[in-house]
């Protein structure tokens, strides 16, 4: 009786255990679905195209925001920028059709600084043949907070969360919505080197866009881009986006159209008039005649100070921008 009892506590026993590895099975592979379904990727482009894509693009955004944060800055050198580029580079291998990187030596920095920068472009083929559409943010990070006051602090280089951090995470964003969204003419997403560089008044800014600009100011004219589009500190929780005088000049149609949408949408962040004269990333194009404009909120307080961390930005804002810029290239 007492052996008979064993036995049927033993199978019981085991069938205990074997119910408690199934159960655990069943939770995992339930855990692992789940968790896999909120990450879109390449090819899963009619899940994508429901209603509620247009939400998942923000937290997308976001999440690359976070990781280019984790990363500590990322100043040309540093352990940050070595990871960013790594990011951008798999991001592109991902989702673009092509990745290139365009290694140079700033003409800007005297013989002695050899340091070596790298623009990194994705390429998105359109429908159609013809020029590309250039969509460009910085991705290095001010290597000191030159607007702090106090002289140790001033020494200290800025994380970036908005300045660097911003309009990477936008482009990485845009990367991923392009493989699902095919432009009619080609676009290529391109991460400048160098923009942030330089101290105050040594002209040693802009490195990577003026190189650029550069390399296509001497090229045939099929090569040029029909437009350049600026994306740059556009994360602050108190976004105002002002039209840009050199931008109003430029490529007078880009802006009306971008601030257009935005009055449509009800975006508030966009203000329909015009405030700064600003020599960022799309000036050295609009200076070789490329339509050039930059989309920027110069009004952020913690601008090249240390203090330009994430809890200054907001989802909202980079949504209400990704949306923007998204709705006017469907209309390109
Ligand atoms: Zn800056």
């Amino acid at each position: 009786m007492i052996d008979a009892f064993l036995k049927v506590a033993r199978c019981w026993d085991l069938f205990l255990h074997q119910f408690r590895q199934i159960s655990l099975l069943l939770i995992f592979v339930l855990l692992f679905s789940v968790a896999g379904s909120s990450f879109p990727r390449v090819g899963q482009a009619d899940t994508l195209t429901a209603p509620q894509e247009l939400k998942s693009y923000p937290q997308i955004v976001w999440n690359y925001l976070k990781v280019l944060c984790d990363f500590g800055p990322r100043y040309p050198g540093s352990p940050g920028y070595e990871n960013t580029i790594k990011l951008i580079q798999e991001t592109g291998l991902k989702f673009a059709n092509e990745v290139k990187t365009q290694p140079f030596y700033s003409a800007q920095l005297s013989d002695e600084n050899d340091r070596k920068f790298l623009n990194i472009i994705l390429k998105f083929n359109g429908l159609e043949e013809g020029p590309p559409l250039l969509i460009g943010a910085h991705y290095d990070t001010r290597p000191f907070a030159d607007e702090e006051t106090n002289p140790d602090l001033k020494k200290q280089p800025i994380l970036g969360a908005n300045d660097g951090g911003s309009g990477t995470a936008l482009l990485l964003g845009l990367a991923q919505w392009l493989s699902v969204h095919p432009p009619t003419q080609p676009v290529h997403l391109v991460f400048f080197d160098g923009e942030d560089y330089g101290a105050k008044g040594s002209g040693q800014i802009l490195l990577g866009s003026i190189h650029m600009a550069s390399l296509i100011h001497g090229s045939v004219e099929e090569e040029k881009p029909r437009g350049v589009l600026i994306l740059d500190m556009l994360g602050d929780k108190d976004l105002e986006i002002f039209q840009e005088n050199f931008s109003q000049r430029s490529a007078p149609d880009m802006t009306k159209e971008l601030f257009a949408i935005a009055q449509r949408n009800n975006f508030v962040q966009f203000k329909d008039k015009s405030k700064y004269t600003i020599y960022d990333d799309h000036y050295p194009f609009a200076k070789i005649g490329v339509p050039s404009a930059v989309l920027i909120d110069m009004d952020y307080p913690h601008w090249h100070k240390l203090t330009d961390t994430l809890d200054k930005c907001s989802i909202e804002s980079l949504s209400a921008v990704f949306s923007v810029v998204t709705q006017w290239l469907e209309t390109q």
